[in-house]
């Protein structure tokens, strides 16, 4: 493959009291639209969540911040830690031997579904659904403990204080059959690259680390740099994995919501069940946003609405400039 420019600097600088007014407004929108969605009760932990609750969290390149609401509750990561375990994946197999294993195709379906991947496929669609996440774990699980991948989270994350919710792990654990089925008809395939216990055992436990909003800014702006964290220069991800990360969350990251927020939006983001959303916008900025009541698509309604503002404020759609 080619590589990838980087893309840093290309950009117009944004104007630091109008980038405020829009996310204070972002905040205010986000708040009001929260009571519209529910939390997500399929596990039962998570609907211990505050459903009023809303953060927004922004970090750029220079270590300025922006933080409106609710940016130091813990919550868990849930679906966000399926860029973590791409990340890892292409980092530490490659492109091609990663993609031998799992597609980069949207689904088009909800995010547990099984339906493509029995009548359509043996490989799942993508690693952004739980299959295709799945699927990436087993390429990873007879390599790496849960500890070292919440150490790699720790790092991209810059966030030290990442720790298992172990409620939350729990609870996932205990209801998790949708899951189970998954790994299972994985294994059917004679596609599973581990045991199918241990497989799932280590996706419940990545979808169990407790993050804050600022982890996941912190996260979206080594996205959105290249892949190189700004403050200390180390380069964990590389440019042409970045890429593909990039575009993989652009096109699957909001489950089968993301075709309708990539038009509204337009900024390569993740989301979890948990309430997180990651951005990987220009500038380079992370944005890092938690509201855990949830649109009918599982994603923070809260966090769309602003995100919404913030994109169409700032001009951050990646098709602005193209
Ligand atoms: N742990 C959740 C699950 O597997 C993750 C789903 C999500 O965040 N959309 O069901």
């Amino acid at each position: 493959m080619k590589a990838a420019p980087t893309g840093a600097g290309v950009f117009p600088k944004l104007n630091k009291e109008k980038t405020r007014e829009v996310f204070a407004r972002a905040y205010e929108l986000g708040l009001k639209a929260a009571p519209e969605g529910r939390v997500a009760d399929y596990i039962p932990e998570l609907a211990k969540a505050d459903p009023n609750a809303f953060g927004i969290y922004m970090l750029n390149g220079e270590g300025e911040s922006l933080a409106f609401g609710d940016v130091g509750t813990r919550f868990s990561i849930q679906s966000v830690c399926k860029v973590i375990i791409l990340a890892i994946a292409l980092k530490f197999k490659g492109f091609e031997e990663t993609f031998k294993h799992v597609m980069m195709e949207p689904s088009g379906d909800s995010f547990n579904s099984i339906l493509k991947l029995d009548l359509r496929s043996n490989l799942p669609f993508n690693p952004m659904i739980n299959a295709g996440a799945i699927q990436t774990v087993s390429m990873l699980a007879n390599d790496f403990e849960f500890e070292e991948i919440m150490q790699f989270a720790r790092e991209l994350c810059m966030d030290p204080n990442i720790v298992l919710d172990e409620a939350v792990y729990k609870s996932e654990a205990e209801t998790g059959d949708r899951n189970r089925a998954i790994v299972y008809l994985l294994k059917s395939k004679g596609v599973l690259m581990a045991d199918p216990e241990k497989t799932v055992d280590l996706y419940f436990k990545l979808c169990s680390l407790s993050v804050n909003a600022r982890s996941l800014a912190a996260l979206g702006l080594v996205i959105s740099n290249g892949g190189v964290n700004p403050f200390s220069g180390e380069n964990w991800i590389e440019p042409n994995h970045v890429r593909t990360l990039k575009s993989i969350m652009f096109t699957c990251g909001m489950y089968d919501f993301s075709g309708e927020f990539g038009v509204r939006v337009g900024v390569p983001s993740k989301s979890g069940v948990g309430g997180g959303i990651v951005c990987a916008a220009r500038g380079p900025m992370g944005i890092g946003l938690y509201g855990p009541s949830l649109d009918p698509y599982g994603n923070s309604i809260a966090a769309v609405r602003a995100m919404e503002h913030i994109s169409e404020e700032l001009d951050l759609h990646v098709f602005d400039y193209l």
